[in-house]
């Protein structure tokens, strides 16, 4: 009984003090246990953002869409996020971005802004005084990055594109960051985890979104799924499930649905290129098993002749493939996962 009485003291007194813990971000000042949501002016553009400001310490986690222009089952699931979450029992504070690249969202464009042809995630960590997308990079990097502990950047499959839904877990030779990463990947329910350890490791060319937390010291991770543009609900529900499963993994939150164990883990991906420009043919589907040499899909000219047949360089498991007629020679039209 002694025990229970202390216990609920100390926890009162840490309800207390932390109420009064104030989470200072862009020139705001947020009261634990509040939900607030706003159109931040960067450069000569926006970014909607919610801060959920839980009522108990915990970690910082960001969760982002809209990186991409075309990419929109992310959208849809951070409203239901913050619809859903309640800062009065909440550990720790969500940054939610709900659309990093609004110019590219309205034109509706496939990885570049309308605005300097850039793609926001090549850019990082960004330029103060550069294009709009480089200003973009920089503002992420310097407000959002540095007030985060842990990164997820939500991707789809773009107009063009089909993929299995994965998840990208960097490694940067660093043990324990490299492990934390890996736990967080684990911990999102997403059966396909990719390794990466081609990403550069100088903070100042992270060239990518979650690379730049990455090189900060933080776990930052891709989540790629939805496919041809599409706003699917069994997309949304995923990507929604996958949040909730790593804010409780990060002790955010209580989960219901606590995460699978068996996950494939691809140590690493291989592209195939189009040897000819013309009309693509694919042949094969995202999550088929191919072997080396496999035909994968074939090109044809503009009267339907054959051209060129695309073969699979390894054997492994297709993520992502370009579902479009339209090909370039040296595009590429299929990523394969190799998980030996
Ligand atoms: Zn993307």
């Amino acid at each position: 009984m002694m025990h229970y009485i202390l216990l609920v003291l100390f926890l009162s007194f840490i309800q207390t003090t932390h109420a009064d813990v104030l989470f200072s971000f862009i020139g705001n000042q947020i009261k634990a246990g509040s939900k607030h949501s706003w159109v931040q002016d960067v450069a000569s553009t926006s970014m909607p953002i919610t801060v959920i400001h839980g009522q108990y310490p915990g970690p910082v986690l960001t969760l982002t869409a809209g990186i991409h222009g075309d990419e929109f089952p992310a959208i849809f699931a951070l409203h239901k996020l913050r619809q859903e979450i309640k800062p009065e029992r909440l550990r720790g504070t969500l940054i939610v971005v709900h659309l990093a690249n609004l110019e590219g969202f309205h034109a509706r464009r496939v990885a570049l802004s309308p605005v300097d042809e850039k793609n926001l995630n090549r850019v990082f960590p960004g330029r103060k005084d550069g294009t709009l997308t480089e200003q973009i990079a920089f503002f992420m990097t310097h407000q959002i990055i540095a007030k985060t502990d842990y990164l997820i950047d939500i991707h789809s499959g773009s107009w063009n594109q089909t993929l299995l839904p994965h998840v990208y877990s960097p490694v940067m030779n660093n043990a324990s960051l490299d492990k934390k990463t890996l736990a967080l990947a684990k911990s999102l329910g997403i059966p396909h985890i990719v390794l990466y350890d081609e990403r550069p490791r100088d903070p100042e060319n992270a060239i990518s979104y979650p690379n730049t937390a990455q090189t900060r010291g933080k776990p930052g991770l891709t989540l790629e799924v939805g496919h041809l543009g599409q706003s699917e609900e069994l997309d949304v529900n995923l990507i929604y499930q996958a949040c909730l499963n790593a804010m409780s993994h990060l002790g955010m939150h209580e989960s219901s649905e606590y995460p699978m164990e068996n996950v494939v883990i691809y140590r690493k991906l291989v592209s195939v290129q189009s040897t000819e420009t013309g009309i693509f043919h694919p042949q094969i589907k995202v999550g088929e098993h191919v072997e080396k040499d496999q035909k994968i899909g074939w090109v044809s000219d503009y009267f339907g002749n054959l051209i060129a047949t695309l073969r699979s360089p390894s054997a492994g498991t297709v993520l992502m493939q370009k579902e479009t007629p339209p090909i370039r020679k040296g595009e590429t039209t299929t990523d394969i996962g190799l998980s030996d």
